[in-house]
């Protein structure tokens, strides 16, 4: 197994938002983490990132612990719900930010960052303010950001569900598509059962901060 997750249990004060939630994600896996709003799926997802602490339980990524390292040392591209790009800073900074503070060359990270943009659809923004881009741009300039650094694993926060549905169905197939051409594994945040069963390879439901059931699309909502 690539990244696990084992009996991780966080509470705020005396709520217990997760409550021993263990799941797995393996090599190339696109899992999808689907539940109400409120069941503690943002909470999972900061915890793997490392944004927020473990109460309890272990993660490990490819056998080695994970809880003790620090989000920046942990190597994963994070995409938010949205308004997570830097306002002030231009598309193609944007995108270059994390090669930049890792001292990658000047002309490589334009370079790269062209190869991404191409990747997204968006050869032409690079000048561009985030503020001159439409919400469905900013998220695709945010998965560009994301998987810069080649990360060695892609967290996706609801990405899709400030977009209205026209646009949200369009990325939701390139978001997969950029997915399965580079095999990251991905752990997707949604409370959308549809965007689940079109996206996931595997699907964990979740609520009041348990696991309920997890399995393929087909073996949760197709069998008798
Ligand atoms: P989801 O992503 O499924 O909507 P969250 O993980 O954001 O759920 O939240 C799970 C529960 O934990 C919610 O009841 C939320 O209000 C609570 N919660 C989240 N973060 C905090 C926090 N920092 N302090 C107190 N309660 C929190
Ligand atoms: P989401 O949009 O993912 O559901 P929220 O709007 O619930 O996120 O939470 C946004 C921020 O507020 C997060 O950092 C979360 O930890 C914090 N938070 C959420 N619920 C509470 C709460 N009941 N008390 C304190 N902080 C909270």
């Amino acid at each position: 197994m690539y990244l696990t997750v084992r009996d991780a249990t966080k509470t705020y004060g005396n709520f217990t938002a997760l409550d021993r939630v263990s799941i797995e994600i393996e090599k190339g896996e696109f899992v999808c983490l689907l539940g109400p709003s409120g069941c503690g799926k943002t909470t999972l997802l900061r915890l793997i990132a490392g944004l927020t602490d473990l109460d309890g339980g272990t993660i490990t990524l490819e056998g080695a612990t994970l809880s003790d390292l620090p989000a920046r040392k942990r190597g994963f591209g994070i995409v938010f719900q949205s308004y997570s790009l830097f306002p002030n800073m231009t598309v193609a900074e944007n995108i270059g930010y994390g090669l930049k503070i890792r001292g990658v060359r000047k002309d490589d990270i334009a370079a790269r960052v062209q190869e991404l943009l191409a990747l997204v659809k968006l050869p032409q923004v690079a000048d561009n303010l985030p503020g001159q881009l439409s919400g469905g741009q900013q998220q695709r300039i945010a998965l560009a950001r994301a998987i810069a650094v080649d990360p060695r694993v892609l967290l996706l926060d609801e990405p899709l569900s400030a977009l209205d549905a026209k646009v949200r169905a369009v990325l939701r197939d390139e978001i997969r598509q950029v997915q399965r051409s580079l095999g990251i594994p991905t752990l997707m945040v949604t409370h959308d059962q549809e965007e689940a069963l079109a996206l996931a390879d595997k699907i964990i439901c979740m609520n009041h901060g348990v696991v309920v059931q997890a399995g393929t699309p087909e073996d949760l909502y197709h069998r008798p």
